[in-house]
């Protein structure tokens, strides 16, 4: 295998606004010493403006556009957004905004040559090299770690990313750009997410009404995204078998192991049921803890800790740990409870059920 080892040099002020995430901007605002009582000050009331601006961006487009022309306001912006997102205090608006922000920058890496991608892997530590030669055996522009690739591939439902489709030589995986780049937005996401993952000891007025301002454009946003996914009432009859299987198990056990219960719960918060309705639900269970059992259910949720929302693990799995049961036809053509949840709707939609 050659590769080239690439130093990585300092990234511009054009790559800091356009990946304001990099560790590098620190550096950039330190010296500038700014104050969260500072924000409303004249002259950085246009930094709060475009901060807004992109916390509405995310939440409306799922991405967020880069002004290449105001680099400065660009990149300052970026730290005011977090704070932003954080007086919100509400999950969804910080997971939403994580994402759009790992997806523009997706967007845009996805052109970018590959030292620059290179350069922005190795930010977050990654041990990734440029292929230098790309043959049969290893036809790939970048070598990535196993470790690298397996932390960032894990929730990656398509079946391009199974080790066992990929090509693996002496602890690292061969990847073309655009796979890098998908996996590089999934530490991005991760990074984003955790830096929104604290509480403001003060938040000045200034920003507490733009942090209300976007927590009703979320409100709004929710909503279109209950009647455009999925619908706003549970639909028991597009159950999956295995669902179902667990409500029997239920009913007659008052019990469920741990991944029976981790699937059954994080299925129907999924669907829209509502956490106290699953609290509910899990009362009649011989071993139930009212405090523990809410806390579960709101960690599963993302209303809780890292406000990570856990969908149920895929068909795949399930059958491993013996939880799928009963499949059905439409199970063959379905790789997670979810889809299997959607897909029976839609059927039953156009058959005029
Ligand atoms: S194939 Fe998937 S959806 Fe169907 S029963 Fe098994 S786990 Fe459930």
């Amino acid at each position: 295998m050659t590769i080239l080892q690439v130093e990585s040099p300092r990234f511009t002020k054009s790559d800091l606004a356009k990946y304001p995430f990099l560790k590098q901007t620190a550096e950039f605002i330190k010296p500038l010493n700014l104050q969260i009582d500072d924000l409303p000050r004249m002259g950085l009331d246009q930094i709060l403006k475009r901060a807004e601006d992109r916390v509405d961006e995310a939440l409306t487009n799922r991405r967020i556009n880069r002004n290449m022309k105001a680099l400065d306001l660009e990149i300052l912006s970026f730290p005011v957004a977090l704070l932003i997102v954080i007086a919100t205090e509400n999950s969804f608006i910080k997971k939403r905004y994580a994402l759009a922000e790992a997806k523009q920058a997706s967007n845009d890496l996805v052109l970018e040559p590959k030292e620059k991608v290179l350069q922005i892997a190795r930010d977050f530590d990654w041990r990734i090299h440029i292929n230098l030669r790309e043959t049969q055996d290893s036809p790939s522009e970048f070598t990535v770690s196993f470790t690298d690739y397996l932390r960032n591939s894990a929730h990656l439902h398509d079946k391009k990313w199974k080790l066992t489709n990929s090509v693996l030589s002496h602890g690292n995986i061969y990847l073309n750009k655009p796979d890098t780049v998908r996996l590089l937005e999934e530490e991005i996401r991760r990074r984003v997410e955790k830096r929104l993952d604290v509480k403001l000891q003060k938040c000045p007025p200034e920003l507490a009404a733009v942090a209300e301002r976007v927590k009703k454009l979320a409100s709004a946003v929710i909503g279109e995204i209950e009647t455009e996914e999925l619908p706003k009432i549970v639909v028991q009859s597009a159950y999956p078998p295995c669902i179902n299987a667990l409500f029997e198990t239920a009913k007659s056990n008052h019990h469920l192991s741990h991944i029976e219960r981790f699937t059954l719960t994080s299925f129907l918060v999924n669907i829209g049921m509502s956490s106290e309705t699953v609290n509910e639900l899990f009362k009649t269970f011989s071993d139930y803890n009212e405090r523990l059992t809410r806390y579960q259910i709101e960690h599963i949720a993302g209303e809780r800790g890292s406000a990570t929302h856990y969908t149920p693990p895929q068909c795949s799995l399930l059958q491993t740990h013996g939880v799928c049961k009963n499949r059905d036809d439409l199970c063959r053509r379905i790789y997670h409870p979810l889809a299997y949840y959607k897909r029976k709707q839609r059927l039953a939609a156009n058959s005029g059920i």
